[in-house]
């Protein structure tokens, strides 16, 4: 459990230090203690858990649409997070938040998503640490229910707190409010991506590659799964660990003859 009285939430995301997403969570932490915004300048979505380790670093101090004061870099996300917390910010941070996506970070997106590192990186650290994404890509998203949906989930995450090296992922449907049909803890599902290798040729008549395509869908029937969640209007809230290891393969591994 988390002493309420004193918290500090460091809020960070992945699609810029300017996305409206990042300014409705920063504003809804607001009521649980001191916030500290540290976001990437630029959109790093699908930047995965990237580090800089061969480039400085700057840190820029600038402001969201509001006026909240906020530090921007030109690393990726979790690099906003390993430099407050390695002591760029003076301040003992308690609680890590990514978000509020645009979009969602559903099935195997999860090692794609920036906004997913910048959580994972929190747990490094020891942090509680939580991903808020909206299942919404337009620029016209409205993160208002979202961003009370992040409210309702950090406050039950200063209750009960967080095992070591797990965050939760938390997808919100593009509804209303009472809309919703509820909230549901899930586990992560199947994707489908539609991704196509676009060749043109530039000026110069070289080819260059661009990865596109559709946006991924997911298997929706797989009950239980976070894709199946957000399909039917439920809040998703995925428990995801950092320990990668697939356990189930251990023993059936051990008996191969290297
Ligand atoms: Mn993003």
């Amino acid at each position: 459990m988390l002493d309420d009285k004193s918290l500090c939430i460091l809020v960070s995301n992945d699609d810029g230090i300017q996305a409206p997403g990042l300014l409705a969570l920063a504003t809804a932490m607001r009521e649980f203690g001191k916030v500290i915004v540290f976001g990437p300048e630029e959109n790093q979505s699908a930047n995965g858990h990237r580090k800089t380790l061969t480039k400085p670093l700057r840190v820029n101090t600038t402001h969201l649409a509001d006026g909240t004061p906020a530090y921007s870099t030109d690393g990726a996300p979790a690099d906003c997070i390993a430099l407050a917390l390695l002591g760029y910010v003076p301040e003992q941070v308690d609680l890590v938040v990514a978000g509020i996506n645009r979009g969602p970070n559903l099935g195997q997106d999860l090692t794609y998503s920036g906004t997913i590192a910048a959580a994972f990186e929190g747990t490094i650290y020891r942090k509680s640490s939580v991903a808020f994404s909206l299942n919404d890509r337009s620029r016209e998203a409205d993160y208002a229910p979202s961003a009370e949906i992040a409210r309702r989930v950090i406050k039950q995450v200063i209750a009960h707190g967080l095992p070591i090296h797990t965050l939760l992922n938390v997808n919100i449907p593009n509804l209303p409010l009472d809309q919703l049909a509820g909230l549901k803890i899930t586990r992560q599902g199947t994707s489908v991506y539609h991704d196509e290798l676009i060749r043109r040729l530039d000026p110069d008549e070289r080819p260059y590659y661009w990865i596109g395509g559709k946006a991924p869908t997911g298997d929706i029937t797989a009950e239980g799964t976070d894709i199946w969640a957000v399909y039917h209007g439920y809040v998703s809230i995925t428990p995801i660990h950092l320990d990668l290891t697939a356990h189930e393969q251990i023993d059936e591994l051990s008996a191969w003859r290297f």
